[in-house]
């Protein structure tokens, strides 16, 4: 996801509320605003340095404030008027920007100031802020999900914004969208059953095999299915440095842990800091319960790039199956 590094000043839309009671948004449209300090609802108005995060279900938008002296709360809205993933991109950038202000704002010493380091994202502009971990050559936005690489005297893989976490496997590939398609027929009634998501090319494969033997007896779906298997086994063309990475995947997810280093030793040779590469060789050894060398290689993994929360989280699981304790304690201590 690539967005320009523009961001609208104000975005006006209509909403309306979803209470957490009710399934469906009630009551009538309200007009909203969201400018680059605040984010007005109706009659009410929030100062978006008080917006911790913001999560989108479809139309939805899910807001955690946390306004000074009181008590967090969260408010959910569905939007309409304008695209709410565009909403969601201002309020991102703007409120991450002024918590980063403002979280400076309070360090009083030198050492403290000198060690806050924020950087926007150059995917999605947001404002990451690393102070609490040690520098890295990437670092993960929690926004868009990229590892980027920021080491000054590194230059980074053109392509690096396409690759992030597959939502099926969970392994660092470039997703695609997907749309399964499914043409049921029970004797009352017949209907089609879409469903949209981001897929690695291997789950592409998969799903799209499922899709062909799902509506095999039903000729309605059996062209969507076709289309998607030509996606899912078309020659990678466009890969860049990371090419090979889909074919070593493969050999990961199947267990072939030697042909999968292989693959993944060749694509380390042309882009030197990779810290998605070493999480997905570190996942593979994991499922294989090979603790130890797991551990290791999630290591080089939060070495390249120190927030990258799915390498912790894992190395954690390492840490703590195997007994290491102290391990444990100095990881969780970050
Ligand atoms: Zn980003
Ligand atoms: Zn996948």
């Amino acid at each position: 996801m690539t967005r320009s590094s523009a961001s609208p000043t104000s975005v006006r839309f209509r909403f309306r509320l979803v209470r957490a009671s009710e399934e469906a948004p009630s009551g009538r449209r309200h007009n909203g605003t969201a400018d680059e300090k605040s984010l007005q609802l109706g009659s009410e108005s929030w100062d978006l340095v008080d917006l911790a995060a913001v999560e989108q279900d479809g139309a939805r938008l899910l807001l955690l404030l946390q306004p000074s002296q009181q008590p967090p709360l969260t408010i959910t809205i569905s939007i309409s008027k304008i695209d709410p993933s565009d909403l969601k991109h201002h309020l991102d950038v703007q409120r991450t920007r002024l918590r980063a202000e403002h979280a400076r704002a309070q360090l009083t010493t030198p050492q403290e100031r000198a060690r806050f380091r924020q950087i926007v994202c150059p995917a999605c502009d947001v404002t990451v802020d690393l102070t609490p971990f040690p520098e890295t050559p990437q670092m993960l936005c929690p926004c868009c999900e990229t590892l980027v690489t920021i080491q000054s005297n590194v230059v980074p893989p053109e392509n690096e914004a396409d690759f992030r976490l597959c939502e099926t496997c969970g392994m660092f590939s470039r997703p695609r969208h997907f749309r399964s398609f499914y043409f049921y027929y029970l004797v009352v009634h017949s209907g089609i059953h879409t469903h949209r998501s981001k897929r690695c090319r291997g789950c592409m494969r998969s799903a799209s095999w499922k899709m062909l033997a799902g509506n095999f007896f039903f000729v309605i779906g059996v062209i969507p299915a076709l289309i998607q298997l030509t996606r899912a086994y078309r020659k990678e063309r466009d890969a860049g440095v990371y090419r090979g990475l889909e074919s070593a995947n493969q050999w990961a997810r199947r267990g072939k842990l030697t042909k999968a280093i292989e693959g993944y030793h060749e694509i380390l040779q042309r882009v030197p800091c990779a810290a998605g590469i070493y999480y997905n060789l570190g996942m593979a050894l994991y499922k294989q319960h090979d603790l130890a060398h797991a551990a290791s290689v999630l290591e080089l993994a939060l070495n390249d790039c120190a927030n990258y929360t799915p390498a912790c989280q894992l190395l954690e699981q390492c840490y703590r199956q195997s007994g290491d304790v102290e391990k444990l304690e100095t990881l969780q201590s970050h």
